[in-house]
């Protein structure tokens, strides 16, 4: 296998999908382009899928549920999910350059889109060997007399997972992994701009594992109706999906006809609250950072950075400095830590955001454009913006983009109430030197998650999930796993 460093450049995924253990081409022959967003150049074709593949898709699943043992058989399971995992392993890096050509995500910073994903197959594989599946409630006292209960956990059924293009392959397999092993099976449908992440995993499961036909399928498609097509067939029992609040709205809408059990996890537009006895050295530079690694493409990005009043002037400085410092460049090279926005429609949407920001008053400290010395890709400067309103368009918006938003705050309440007003709520963070005065004000933050001093919430053991509009549901944890569970109480004789 060759690696990134000795063989760098694009490479082109595995176009076919996978439908009921066969990998094809659609019926209709079409298929789109897949673009690299560091060279602007199409650098392959992806099957475009239609609304009848989806059909066949999803029938196949449903048949592999309904039909066959995979739901009950948890050896096997165990058994197929270490294969898939081993099979990462083996093409590891193939997926990790089918993620740079696709997204642009920099190879210095794609372990925690590779390694932790290849990781967390085997943790799931664990976590679901060794669940307690029959649960014995104890005696319970009826009108009819004493009825025991026990709860069965089983698979819920057929599954959608609908992933977005920012973290393409940790997401499939997030999405997807959790709920095979659980005993589910699965329809993937990835996004547009990332088909190959998708159909790679699609080839793997296909060619190296034992996982049988229909249990887990991938639909590549260029059009938004194949998605909309899995949310509302009435096969489908649950949809897992990563991305937009409007697009989280939509699936819930045409899940809602057969009440589809749905986890969302959604748009988000965190807050960081500094605290004034924080350690500016050590926080700020880090929410730099975090606001430009993966170009700010990133849900739980804190993206508006709250700062004390009394030390202002001296935090805008500490990111000024770091952002215009930051290793900006070609996703290939060793060493740069941000490249491009995955297309030019992401990075005019961020451009426009940050010049109405302007307009309305905000105060452009650096950035706001595209980089000289980075004329092809489509790159955009880290970009912040101080002084903004907390109510204004940029402060409300999800960026999607290496932007941050400095609002100035004067008491803790007041930075508690500035954080909570978003209609989102997927995670947060506190900077501060008193822990216990920092913790106090992470309980009042209305989020779904948050870090202390750059201590981060988010990792697979932990339950992670947005409140308000930013989600339902957990992904990760034990809560995670259960997700991908129903749980059935059977009344017994004692
Ligand atoms: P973005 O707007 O950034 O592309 P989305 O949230 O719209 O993000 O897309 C995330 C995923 O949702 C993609 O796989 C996309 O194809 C899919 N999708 C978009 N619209 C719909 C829809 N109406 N129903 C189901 N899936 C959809």
């Amino acid at each position: 296998m060759t690696s990134v460093q000795d063989d760098t450049g694009v490479l082109a995924g595995d176009e076919r999908m996978l439908i009921d253990g066969e990998l094809q081409h659609t019926g209709s022959g079409a298929s789109f382009d897949v673009v690299h967003p560091a060279s602007e150049q199409i650098v392959g074709q992806a099957v475009d899928g239609t609304v009848d593949d989806m059909a066949r898709a999803v029938g196949a699943a449903r048949r592999a549920f309904d039909e066959t043992d995979w739901s009950r058989d948890l050896d096997f399971r165990y058994h197929c999910l270490t294969q898939l995992h081993d099979a990462f392993e083996r093409n590891k890096e193939r997926l990790r350059r089918v993620l740079i050509t696709e997204v642009g995500c920099p190879v210095t910073v794609s372990g925690s889109q590779i390694e932790s994903p290849i990781e967390e197959v085997k943790h799931w594989a664990d976590h679901g060997k060794h669940f307690e599946y029959l649960v014995d409630n104890g005696v319970h006292d009826t009108p009819l007399g004493p009825a025991r209960r026990k709860i069965h956990y089983e698979a819920v059924g057929v599954v959608g997972a609908i992933t977005p293009w920012n973290v393409p392959f940790y997401l499939n397999v997030a999405e997807t992994v959790p709920a095979l092993m659980a005993g589910n099976t699965v329809v993937l449908k990835p996004a547009q701009l990332t088909p190959w992440s998708g159909s790679e995993y699609g080839r793997i499961v296909a060619e190296e594992t034992d996982i049988p036909p229909g249990v887990f399928n991938v639909v590549t498609s260029n059009a938004n109706e194949v998605g909309a097509a899995l949310s509302s067939d009435p096969r489908v029992d649950m949809i897992t999906f990563t991305g937009s609040t409007a697009t989280g709205r939509a699936i819930l809408a045409a899940g809602a006809p057969t009440v589809k059990k749905t986890l969302l996890e959604l748009g988000g537009k965190s807050a960081h609250i500094v605290l004034d006895d924080a350690d500016f050295s050590s926080t700020l530079p880090l929410a730099a950072m975090m606001a430009c690694v993966m170009s700010g493409q990133s849900c739980i990005l804190p993206s508006r950075i709250l700062l004390p009043r009394n030390r202002y002037d001296e935090g805008i400085e500490v990111l000024k400095t770091m952002m215009e410092g930051f290793p900006i460049g070609d996703p290939w090279t060793p060493g740069n830590m941000q490249g491009p926005q995955i297309s030019e429609t992401q990075r005019q949407k961020v451009l426009g955001l940050v010049n109405r920001a302007v307009e309305a008053g905000a105060r452009l400290v650096t950035g706001g454009g595209v980089p000289e010395h980075l004329p092809v890709g489509y790159y955009t400067q880290p970009t912040l913006l101080a002084d903004v309103d907390p109510d204004s368009e940029i402060a409300q918006e999800e960026v999607f983009g290496p932007v941050l938003a400095v609002i100035p705050y004067g008491t803790d309440d007041e930075a508690v109430a500035i954080a909570n007003n978003s209609i989102y709520g997927l995670s947060g963070e506190v900077s501060g030197g008193d822990l216990d005065r920092a913790f106090a004000v992470a309980t009042r933050m209305r989020t779904g998650n948050v870090t202390i001093n750059g201590k981060s919430h988010f990792g697979i053991g932990s339950p992670f999930g947005g409140t308000k509009q930013s989600g339902l549901g957990y992904r990760n944890g034990d809560e995670g796993h259960k997700e991908y569970l129903a749980a059935k109480t059977i009344g017994m004789p004692e």
